[in-house]
């Protein structure tokens, strides 16, 4: 048996997370959340696989209204992702469970308003609706303040914002809370949640590694971050992020449950070190606000096609939309990100202009030759 952190209990809906209760196993629904029936449909499909809690963006009053409707449909514990229009917590905690909010998109509006004054904003909401709150931190998205205060440390950066938000939350007698600290990197995740639970035990931690990608890989980078801190205590609720079509999302939660399994049972994997000094393709598992249905075949034609690639390190990231795309694909070598008719590209953050889907797998291909003859100046083309 596994001793878990002696974190405090956090009900969810008919679930709860932490304080030595099972670890829940989540997912997202990709599908437009104005696509009622569609969302319903894939929510249920989760629940039945095995999700405790199942999450839906909600970034406009048309879809809170589709929200109502959808909890109406689905008997799955939901939590709502807000990204930067925190107000419309409001009208939407009287449908959910739980709502999440990142602390990097906090000051997009309202910039005059202080960051205490929304948070404080968000635990009244939750608190008069029997929500609960996550404080989801995300490494490609932190605060730009703690971003230029730990410049060349992003783990650290990420671990400041979420206790911070913790005690702002504290402060206004607010504990229904976990946190999530996560990056596409598992080593980051790993190193982030063991700070973050040195640091404050009692705060129940969501687990994830974000833009995981595809299916076998997205599975084992994201084994090796949770064999780590489970088998250390550390983490109440986790989500295998993987890039799906939807018929196929209710995988991630079949893979979870997979992965707990096996570690219940002692049985870890021989831990591989993902490598260091191969092609990384991350890619995002997508949610409503992909802006094109194409994004999954996308994320797998630029795995297919950069195979010639695999012994350059070098890091390709897929994003399926603009709210996370730009951000997230800052580190990488290059970028991707949809639009709804144009796939944007970039070189590390320099942006590379916006091309057609019939044309951008070319253009990446181009670019990538470029960037393994600059890095090996004998080479005239890798991909020969
Ligand atoms: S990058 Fe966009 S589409 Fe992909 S999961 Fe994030 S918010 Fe959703």
């Amino acid at each position: 048996m596994i001793e878990r952190n002696p974190t405090r209990a956090v009900p969810v809906g008919g679930v709860v997370v932490g304080g030595g209760h099972p670890v829940v196993v989540q997912s997202m629904c990709a599908t437009p959340t104005r696509e009622v029936e569609a969302t319903a449909t894939q929510a249920e499909a989760l629940r039945q696989a095995g999700a405790g809690i199942v999450r839906i963006a909600v970034d406009s009053r048309k879809e809170v209204d589709a929200l109502a409707e959808i909890r109406q449909r689905t008997t799955a514990n939901l939590s709502v992702d807000l990204q930067e229009s925190y107000r419309l917590a409001a009208p939407v905690a009287p449908h959910v469970d739980k709502v999440r909010y990142n602390p990097g998109h906090l000051w997009h509006h309202e910039k005059s308003r202080p960051v205490a004054d929304k948070v404080a904003f968000l635990a009244d909401v939750a608190g008069e609706n029997d929500c609960a709150i996550r404080i989801g931190v995300n490494c490609g998205s932190v605060d730009p303040a703690y971003g230029d205060r730990f410049r060349d440390d992003p783990v650290g950066a990420m671990v400041a914002s979420a206790a911070e938000h913790c005690e702002l939350l504290d402060r206004v007698g607010f504990t229904r809370f976990v946190v999530s600290l996560k990056d596409s990197d598992p080593a980051k995740v790993i190193e982030g949640n063991r700070k973050f639970a040195e640091r404050l035990p009692e705060v129940p931690l969501h687990l994830g590694v974000t833009e995981a990608g595809l299916p076998p890989e997205g599975i084992i980078k994201t084994r090796i971050a949770f064999e780590q801190l489970l088998s250390r205590g550390i983490g109440d609720t986790i989500r295998v992020s993987l890039t799906l079509p939807n018929p196929r999302k209710p995988e991630e939660v079949v893979a979870g449950h997979d992965i707990l399994r096996d570690i219940a049972n002692g049985r870890f994997r021989s831990v591989p070190e993902f490598p260091k000094d191969r092609l990384n393709i991350i890619s995002c598992p997508s949610c409503s606000r992909v802006e094109n249905e194409q994004f999954v075949e996308l994320a797998e034609e630029v795995r297919e096609i950069t195979r010639y690639a695999e012994r350059h390190a070098i890091t390709i990231a897929v994003m399926g939309c603009r709210v996370n795309g730009p951000g997230e694909t800052d580190d990488a070598d290059l970028g991707l990100w949809c639009g709804p008719a144009f796939v944007n590209l970039k070189r590390g953050r320099k942006a590379l202009g916006a091309f057609p889907y019939d044309r951008i797998l070319d253009r990446l291909r181009a670019e990538l030759d470029r960037l393994i003859a600059t890095r090996t100046p004998d080479s005239v083309s890798a991909s020969g």
